[in-house]
């Protein structure tokens, strides 16, 4: 028996600048092919490391096309999408058995709305009958071309999300029970006209808990395989987007109707509680420092600049957060990072222990937005340098390597360290401050660019975390963006949406 395992993802934000082309794939040399994208992989806590572990004890020869990950940003460009779409349809022209895809499921392309859609419908236009499997994230935006293309599929269930390598264990082991003839398995999916903000997303606060433990007690019903409900990626402008419902049961369809059904009524009723409220930025960063300043545990206050997270397709130099804290007095605060491989050039030319006046962040134009991040002129000193390359050692994207490209950090006179990067990379690993020499559990104040990933890692060594509304395009304020597909009436944008009765 030959499977064929391959990743390709990207989230794709509608309303980012920054574009994805081919390079940016893996981590920033382009996508793995072969055996580069096993040996990528199979030691990680990724989905792809689990289908080759399971297609291995089953006894199947193993065949990695490509693995290709991107942070997210604008549509994937059309040389990227099909080039990595052809490296996984060649292998399936080859022969095989079976395929276990390790997809995200938000993701667009220049010429593919539904990029994940499309692609499986390009393989099974290849083979027809082919047994796949998909493990999908949890900000999937499902589709009817996703589910009816598939044998298979079941989403990640947390957020931050720790799950990923355990998500491709249910997908594999569903998809090689089928083979095997001990299941049949049979898919129902729908969603709900209601677009949750990523910000209320989070798994371990209500009402996502509530809803996910409703999703895995559906799961122990007889007859029910895997029951995934994915809270969606609002910023992707596709017809699709916002929360959906999967079920896969065991040969009864009704029975998977049903617990859709229900699952989307429970998500429905809890709507409110997935919208974000935003507040004036200057009123947050005074409480960061009221919680700063009084009685409480050690370590940092966290200020989350969440409206430039680059995992969701942020530009990751927009600078109104840190301006606003230095404004108000913030000192001994570190920011991470800032992608600014100008500054980056220019401080390097200087060299460590040098003193320069450099102009940081606020250089890429986002057009869609209403208000456009400025760049912040600080003077200081070159504090340290490095190239920028990782291995995560937290919880989240455990043992993947992350490249900041060459990076600063630069101390500024009034007691901010700015973290400047060439590259992306949201800070979910201790590793991005350690890396320039700065232990981030005794800084007074931390910036992170980063909305929900970085809990597992930062929070236990936080005193307190503040949710700042910045300027970026992964702001959780709907009305800076201008949706032109998303399909209407949906919540909270409509007053009149409704959820279609079952
Ligand atoms: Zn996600």
């Amino acid at each position: 028996m030959k499977i064929l395992v391959a990743a390709f993802s990207h989230e794709t934000n509608s309303f980012s600048p920054v574009p994805t082309t081919i390079d940016r794939f893996g981590i920033g040399t382009g996508p793995y092919y072969g055996e580069a994208a096993r040996a990528a992989y199979e030691k990680t806590g990724m989905p792809m490391a689990a289908f080759i572990r399971l297609a291995e004890a089953a006894g199947a020869t193993v065949v990695t096309p490509v693995a290709a990950r991107c942070s997210p940003s604008a549509p994937v460009d059309a040389h990227a999408y099909d080039t990595i779409c052809e490296a996984i349809l060649e292998a399936v022209r080859e022969g095989c058995d079976a395929a276990m895809l390790d997809l995200h499921g938000a993701m667009i392309a220049e010429q593919a709305d539904d990029g994940e859609g499309a692609l499986l419908r390009r393989i099974r236009a290849v083979a027809p009958d082919l047994p796949i499997a998909l493990a999908l994230d949890f900000h999937t935006n499902l589709t009817a071309d996703m589910v009816g293309n598939a044998t298979v599929a079941v989403g990640y269930r947390t957020y931050p999300h720790l799950d990923m390598y355990e998500t491709g264990e249910r997908a594999g082991r569903l998809l090689l029970d089928a083979l095997a003839g001990r299941i049949r398995p049979v898919m129902a999916w729908g969603n709900a006209p209601m677009l949750p903000h990523t910000l209320k997303q989070d798994t371990n606060d209500e009402p996502m808990r509530s809803l996910m433990a409703l999703a895995a007690a559906a799961e122990q019903e007889p007859g029910i395989l895997a029951v995934t409900m994915f809270a969606g990626f609002p910023l992707a402008d596709t017809r699709e987007a916002g929360l959906s419902v999967l079920v896969v049961a065991d040969g009864d369809a009704a029975r998977a109707r049903a617990v859709r059904d229900r699952l989307l009524a429970a998500a429905w009723a809890a709507r409110e509680g997935l919208v974000h409220h935003p507040r004036p930025l200057a009123e947050q960063v005074a409480e960061a420092r009221r919680l700063a300043e009084g009685p409480g545990a050690p370590g940092p206050v966290l200020l989350i600049d969440h409206a430039d997270n680059c995992n969701s397709g942020g530009t990751l130099d927009a600078m109104s957060v840190v301006a606003e804290a230095i404004c108000q007095g913030l000192t001994d605060l570190a920011v991470a990072p800032v992608c600014d491989p100008e500054a980056v050039a220019e401080l390097m030319a200087a060299g460590v222990g040098a003193r320069a006046t450099v102009a940081i962040g606020g250089k890429m134009a986002s057009p869609t937005l209403t208000e456009q991040s400025q760049p912040l002129t600080l003077t200081g000193r070159v504090g340290a340098v490095s190239d920028g390359m990782l291995t995560v050692t937290g919880p989240v994207f455990t043992g993947t390597a992350v490249n900041m490209g060459p990076s600063v950090r630069f101390d500024a006179d009034d007691g901010v360290q700015v973290i400047v990067t060439s590259r992306r990379i949201e800070p979910y690993d201790l590793g991005v401050f350690r890396s320039l020499g700065i232990e981030p559990a005794e800084k007074r104040y931390l910036v992170l660019k980063s909305r929900i990933q970085y809990k597992p890692t930062f929070v236990p060594i936080a005193r307190a975390v503040v949710e700042c509304d910045g300027v970026g395009v992964a702001s959780s304020d709907y009305s800076l963006f201008r949706f032109q597909r998303l399909r209407r009436p949906i919540y909270p944008l409509d007053a009149d949406a409704g959820l279609a009765p079952a």
